[in-house]
């Protein structure tokens, strides 16, 4: 079969490795010797909850969930978390306190606003979003209900390469876009959210780690499938859940335990981004990283070309050498490299290679 060659850098949904794609093509049509495809069978079958606790463990491994923190599966993607989270959380006589740093972030506040009191606790607004906030700058109020951060906006590529303390104040962050991209200590918070989509995963399938005792206190007003303590009890079998989104989660999962687990992956992704930033640096201007050094994204890599009108012959010249992806989003424009875990290095180093050459001809 003859497929066309791309080197893909879409932003979400993007790359999935290869050799998963290929395992869920040979197993389409018989899911764990039940003759039928995962998206043919009960999900209260033994064999899809197997799947369903197999793959949560997975994720706790991997990640070193301590206990007293359970693995969710939920839909509705992380903009559902942007309304779920107060929902649940922010009680009343209490103040939300959030860290705005970008596009995402800002619309995970606009949500928020509609449940309750929202404080901004750290802005880099007036920086133009080109960095996170030093830790430091991060002191949440003696009423917050909990401290709000995006750990990487995918769309400035900005990254958040330590975590604040937040004392007794839950720590609440959206990791959809460096999910399982590197390790993290999840004992520093109270609430993690991912959409798969970006390094996990397809599109359908939300993961939320949380502490069960505070997924336990879910307003008794809220409906069922707006509530944490739902899924917690449920085993996150409530209600059918996006069966083949989690089965092909788990197919991710197994490929990040070959490559060596959350370290390895941390490694070669830094890897593939120090070899992007280094051709930017390298270039002596006429490409201009859009992320202040400290906070550059591993996964995001943003950048300008020196001139607006190069920089549309570059993304059109990249488009026809088979790079996809790249334009960057369109509130902010230019260009945006995205490296999730299923981007080669190989991809990267093309890239590399058509940027330095593009910058011969160009320059
Ligand atoms: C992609 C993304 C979202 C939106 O996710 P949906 O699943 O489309 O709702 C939210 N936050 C961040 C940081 C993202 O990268």
């Amino acid at each position: 079969m003859l497929t066309k060659s791309v080197y893909n850098f879409n932003p979400g949904p993007a790359a999935l490795p290869r050799e998963v794609l290929e395992q869920a093509r040979d197993e389409l049509l018989d899911f764990a010797g039940t003759g039928m495809s995962v998206m043919e069978i009960s999900h209260r079958s033994v064999e899809y909850e197997r799947l369903n606790d197999e793959s949560r463990e997975r994720i706790r491994r991997l990640l070193g969930v301590p206990a007293g923190y359970e693995v969710l599966y939920l839909q509705g993607g992380a903009s559902l978390q942007f309304a779920m989270v107060p929902l649940n959380l922010l009680v009343p006589g209490k103040v939300a306190d959030y860290v705005s740093t970008g596009s995402w972030s800002n619309k995970a506040i606009k949500e928020a606003r509609t449940v309750g009191e929202v404080r901004i606790a750290a802005s880099t607004e007036q920086d133009g979003y080109r960095r996170v906030p030093d830790v430091g700058e991060i002191r949440p109020g003696p009423d917050a209900a909990y401290v709000h951060l995006t750990s990487n906006e995918t769309i400035g590529g900005v990254q958040f390469h330590d975590f604040p303390d937040t004392g007794s104040v839950p720590l609440v962050a959206d990791m959809s876009s460096d999910f399982m991209s590197r390790p993290v200590d999840v004992s520093k918070f109270a609430l993690i959210y991912a959409g798969a989509q970006k390094n996990v995963g397809p599109a359908g399938v939300t993961i939320v780690i949380v502490r069960e005792d505070i997924a336990r206190e879910s307003p008794k007003h809220l409906p069922a499938m707006l509530r944490y303590d739902t899924f917690l009890k449920s085993r996150s079998l409530y209600n059918t859940p996006p069966v083949f989104a989690i089965y092909m989660v788990n197919l991710v999962l197994q490929w990040i335990e070959r490559q060596g687990g959350l370290e390895a992956v941390e490694k070669l992704n830094r890897r593939k981004a120090d070899m992007l930033y280094g051709a930017i640096d390298r270039s002596g201007g006429f490409y201009r990283g859009l992320a202040e050094r400290e906070s550059r994204s591993t996964v995001n890599i943003t950048f300008a070309v020196h001139d607006p009108a190069l920089e549309k012959q570059f993304l059109k010249e990249a488009e026809q050498q088979g790079f996809v992806g790249l334009p960057g989003h369109r509130e902010v424009g230019h260009v945006r490299v995205s490296a999730y875990n299923a981007v080669s290095e190989e991809s990267c180093k093309a890239l590399v290679e058509f940027m330095e050459d593009f910058q011969r001809r160009y320059g």
